[in-house]
């Protein structure tokens, strides 16, 4: 983002304006906590905002400040088309193209509004008028954070917006222990924790909720964890019938594939969902070191992401992807072996 898209982007806001903010499909605690932190922010410059989910998200995300306010698209889409319809400026944040939005894409895309993107994600698409996307920022958060600090409204961050990036930032981080972390994200969290973000309650919110079926489903998933030592490789698999059994809710696996990465030795990791409304397998993608797994979702998953972190999908059976997966570690050899 340029100094003059800055000073562009600060006049826009400085008269009353319709916006629609919106983060990814499915989205996660740094997609919600960006987009209700940057509605706190514009709020208090008298905006008309409204923040569109494309679809659900699981419970633990929804005590943020505001969070009952936001529409689901899925749920919701004659009011949601209307609000794009006639929005004036649409923010995009935490995702890097238009096909993350799921059933919005081409609302989104038809939009005429000034698009401002603020991500991190590898390969961001040229979609927006005004793009912020930075890919080694530990998360949209800390992106919202300095964007409202270019807007010359630090001292504007109160206890709501503090405690929705602080969220985002502790999610996206793995609570600040993944590579992407700076003593700069430090910097902001405790500048959040001085605005009142509650970083003890906001933690507990977010992951010490568990059911107990997800701690049962957990236990099934451990079970099915499989190692491939050559390949520096571990990954899981939940059928359908598994999920069923412990009454699966969105949500329930994330952070699963954690597990499988903690192994010691293991680079690459990967859990396999079965989700049989949409006929899918979603896939989720960790690593450690130089190993993308941004480029093997994109190359072999139809998906993407980060270096360390990506999702994609597939639509042959649970087995057959399986099969799909292991059948392609070998031409990952080294670069696995060298990570
Ligand atoms: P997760 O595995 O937690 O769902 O996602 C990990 C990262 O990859 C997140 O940053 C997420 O936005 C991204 N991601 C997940 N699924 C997809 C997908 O299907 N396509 C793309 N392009 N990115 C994805
Ligand atoms: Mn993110």
């Amino acid at each position: 983002m340029t100094e003059d898209d800055i000073i562009a982007i600060r006049s826009l806001i400085s008269s009353p304006k319709k916006i629609v903010v919106v983060p990814h499909k499915n989205p996660d605690g740094d997609a919600m906590g960006s987009c209700l932190g940057l509605y706190h922010y514009l709020k208090k410059h008298e905006q008309e905002v409204t923040v569109i989910a494309p679809n659900d998200y699981p419970e633990f995300l929804k005590w943020m400040p505001a969070d009952d306010l936001s529409l689901k698209y899925e749920l919701e889409k004659d009011h949601s088309d209307q609000l794009i319809k006639e929005a004036d400026i649409i923010f995009t944040l935490d995702f890097n193209a238009l096909n993350r939005v799921g059933d919005m894409e081409q609302f989104l895309t038809e939009s005429s509004a000034i698009k401002i993107m603020i991500d991190h994600h590898q390969e961001p698409a040229d979609y927006a008028t005004y793009m912020y996307s930075d890919v080694q920022m530990s998360s949209t958060c800390e992106m919202v954070y300095n964007f409202i600090t270019w807007m010359g409204d630090q001292s504007l961050i109160d206890e709501n917006i503090a405690t929705c990036l602080y969220t985002g930032m502790m999610t996206d981080t793995g609570s600040f222990r993944f590579p992407s972390t700076t003593s700069e994200t430090h910097r902001v969290v405790a500048y959040l924790i001085e605005q009142g973000a509650n970083h003890s309650e906001i933690y507990n919110n977010v992951f010490d909720t568990n059911s107990f079926d997800r701690m049962q489903l957990l236990g099934r998933a451990l079970n099915n964890l499989k190692v491939k030592p050559e390949y520096r490789t571990a990954f899981i698999t939940l059928s359908q019938e598994e999920l069923n059994q412990y009454n699966y809710k969105k949500g329930d696996t994330e952070g699963f594939v954690n597990y499988a990465l903690s192994i010691e030795n293991i680079a690459f990791a990967a859990i396999f969902i079965e989700d049989k409304g949409n006929d899918i397998i979603k896939i989720s993608l960790r690593s450690k070191g130089t190993f993308s797994v941004n480029a093997f979702a994109r190359e072999h998953f139809n998906g993407g992401g980060h270096i360390n972190a990506a999702g994609g999908r597939s639509e042959l059976s649970l087995e057959a992807t399986v099969e799909k997966f292991i059948s392609i570690l070998p031409n990952y050899l080294k670069a696995l072996n060298n990570a």
